[in-house]
C-alpha cells in the first residue's frame, strides 16, 4: 500500500447500540491509521434526526474508549475541522448542494410523497412482473425515482420555490454508462448507472442525506481511506460521482465483508448479542473482543496459525490486502476461548479492579463477609476456569452466598449414594474437632477419613463440593474449605444433609 498521509474515520450513526460489526469497522480503520502513523477520526453521522437515539453518541464514545480505539480527531477533540458532528455542519452541506445546483449536477425536486409512493408501487409491480418472467416495459432500472423534476425549466423551479412548495435536492446520475470502483478488498467492481437512483442529497427538512454529508466530510477531513461495511458498496457510485462533480480526488475504498452467524446467515440480534456493550457487560475483556474482531475477516497469512494478537501486533501486522471478501463467521466459542486466554493473563488484582471500575460491581457491599485478601484468593482460584468475568462473578457469588438449597441435580445423581449422608455426618464430626482449618491440614484430615470410611477420596470430595457451592464443578475442595472457614463450611454441610 502506498504510504501516503493515512487518515481514516469511523462514521457511525447514533441510532442505538454499537454493533460489533461497527466496532470491527472502527478497529480496521484504527489499525490502518496507526500502522502508517496516521490519524483515526470519529465522525458522528446524525443527519437522520428521526433515527437518533438519546445517549447513543456517549455510548459510541465510551465503547470506543473501552475498546482502546482512541480517536485523534472527533467530538471533544480538536482537529482540522471545527466540528465532527454532522448536525453541527449543516451550512457546509447546504453550500455544497447549492454549488451542485448551479453547476447543473443537482436539481430541485418538488414531487409530493403521494406521487413518490405511486412510483414506488408501480416499480414494485414491474419488478414483480419481471421476476415472474412477464415481459415488462423492458427498462426497469431498479432505481426508484422517475426523474420527473430533472428537466423542469428555470421558471418552473423559481415559481415553485417562490410559492413555498416543499422540495428536496437530488443529484443527477448519468442515464447510461458504468462506473468502476477499485475496491481495496474486492478489486474492480463495475456498476451500471442504470441501477443508480437520482439520490436525494438535501431532504425536505433541509438536512443533507448521508451521501452528500459523508462525501463533503470525507473530503474536508482529508480522509485517505474509507473503510466501511459492504452494505455501502451500492452507494459508492453516487459518492464517486459527487467527488467528480466537486472536482475532488476520491479516497480509497475498502468494503468489509458482512459478519455472519455460523450458519452463514447475517449476524442478527435474534441469534445472540450484536451490541459491543453487551459483550462488555457480560465480562468480555476489550483485548479479547478486539483480538477476535480483528480475525473476523483478516488473517495474518496463509499457514500462519497464530490466533492471539496484542493490539500492537495487530497494528504492526494488519493489512487491507489480507482482508477477505467473503463473509466472516462470528464464532462465539472462539471469542470465549480468547477471553479465557486474556483473563488468565491478568493478575487477580487487575481483574478485581476491572470488575469494579468497568462492570461497576462493588465487592465491599456485595461480598461484605469477605475481605480483599480472600476475594483476591478466590479470583485466583477461579480465573483459570472461566470464559467470562460474568461467569467469574457468578462463581464468586455462589461461593459467597452458598447454594441456598439449590443443588445441581446431575451432580447429585452422580455423586450421592445411600451412604453419603453418613459420610458427610462423619466429616462434620471431624471438622468440629478441627482447630487447624487450613488447606494442607484439611487435605490430610479428609484423606484419612476417606480411608477410614473405605471410600475413594473423590466420593467424599464431590459431595463436599456440592454442599459448599451446589455443584461438583469447582476449584480445589481444600482451598474452598479453607477460604470459607470452619463455621460456614459446617453450616453448608449440615444444610446439604437435610435434603439428601
Ligand atoms: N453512517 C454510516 C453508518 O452508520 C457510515 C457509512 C460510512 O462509513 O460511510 O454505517
Amino acid at each position: 500500500m502506498e504510504n501516503k498521509n493515512v487518515r481514516t474515520r469511523f462514521a457511525p450513526s447514533p441510532t442505538g447500540y454499537l454493533h460489533v460489526g461497527g466496532l470491527r469497522t472502527a478497529l480496521y480503520s484504527y489499525l490502518l491509521a496507526k500502522k502508517y502513523n496516521g490519524s483515526f477520526l470519529l465522525r458522528i453521522e446524525d443527519t437522520d434526526q428521526t433515527r437518533e437515539v438519546k445517549g447513543a453518541v456517549e455510548n459510541i464514545i465510551n465503547t470506543l474508549s473501552w475498546a482502546g480505539l482512541n480517536y485523534d480527531e472527533g467530538p471533544g477533540k480538536s482537529g482540522i475541522c471545527e466540528s465532527y458532528i454532522q448536525s453541527e455542519r449543516l451550512p457546509i452541506y447546504k453550500k455544497h448542494a447549492q454549488q451542485l445546483i448551479e453547476q447543473g449536477d443537482a436539481y430541485y425536486c418538488f414531487c409530493t410523497q403521494e406521487r413518490l409512493d405511486k412510483i414506488r408501487e408501480s416499480n414494485e409491480h414491474e419488478h414483480a412482473n419481471l421476476s415472474a418472467g412477464h415481459a415488462g416495459s423492458g427498462n426497469f432500472s431498479g432505481a426508484g425515482y422517475d426523474r420527473h423534476c430533472r428537466d423542469l425549466s428555470k421558471e418552473e423551479v423559481n415559481k415553485n420555490l417562490e410559492s413555498g412548495k416543499s422540495f428536496v435536492i437530488r443529484m443527477k446520475v448519468p442515464l447510461e454508462g458504468q462506473v468502476t470502483i477499485n475496491d481495496l478488498i474486492r478489486g474492480q467492481v463495475i456498476i451500471d448507472y442504470k441501477v443508480v437512483d437520482d439520490q436525494v442529497i438535501i431532504k425536505s427538512d433541509g438536512f443533507p442525506t448521508y451521501h452528500l454529508a459523508a462525501v463533503v466530510d470525507d473530503h474536508q477531513m482529508k480522509i485517505s481511506h474509507v473503510i466501511r461495511g459492504e452494505e455501502w458498496l451500492p452507494s459508492t457510485p453516487k459518492h464517486l460521482l459527487l467527488y467528480k462533480y466537486f472536482g475532488w480526488d476520491a479516497p480509497e475504498f475498502a468494503h468489509l465483508p458482512l459478519l455472519l452467524n455460523p450458519d452463514r446467515s447475517k449476524l442478527s440480534k435474534r441469534q445472540g448479542d450484536v451490541a459491543a456493550e453487551d459483550y462488555r457487560a457480560k465480562g468480555y475483556l476489550p483485548e479479547a473482543l478486539i483480538n477476535f474482531l480483528a480475525l473476523c475477516g483478516w488473517n495474518p497469512g496463509d499457514g500462519d496459525e497464530r490466533e492471539v494478537f496484542s493490539i500492537q501486533q495487530l497494528i504492526d501486522e494488519f493489512s487491507i490486502e489480507r482482508v477477505g471478501s467473503s463473509g466472516a463467521i462470528f464464532n462465539l466459542e472462539k471469542l470465549q476461548w480468547l477471553n479465557g486466554v486474556y483473563i488468565r493473563e491478568k493478575s487477580s488484582q487487575d481483574i478485581k479492579k476491572y470488575i469494579e471500575n468497568t462492570l461497576g460491581f462493588d465487592f465491599k457491599t456485595n461480598f461484605a463477609k469477605f475481605d480483599d485478601t480472600k476475594i483476591l484468593k478466590l479470583i485466583d482460584l477461579y480465573k483459570d476456569r472461566v470464559k467470562t468475568l460474568q461467569e467469574l462473578l457468578d462463581s464468586l457469588k455462589l461461593f459467597c452466598f452458598g447454594p441456598n438449597n439449590i443443588y445441581n441435580q446431575e451432580a447429585i445423581d452422580k455423586w450421592v449414594t445411600s451412604n453419603t449422608k453418613n459420610h458427610v455426618l462423619s466429616l462434620i464430626e471431624v471438622f468440629k474437632k478441627e482447630e487447624n482449618f487450613t488447606h494442607d491440614n484439611l487435605a490430610s484430615v479428609i484423606k484419612t477419613l476417606a480411608k477410614d470410611l473405605g471410600i475413594k477420596l473423590v466420593d467424599l470430595a464431590q459431595p463436599i463440593r456440592i454442599s459448599l457451592i451446589g455443584t461438583s464443578a469447582s476449584p480445589g475442595v481444600f482451598e474452598l474449605l479453607e477460604l470459607l472457614g470452619k463455621t460456614e463450611s459446617i453450616n453448608r454441610l449440615n444444610n446439604f444433609i437435610e435434603i439428601i
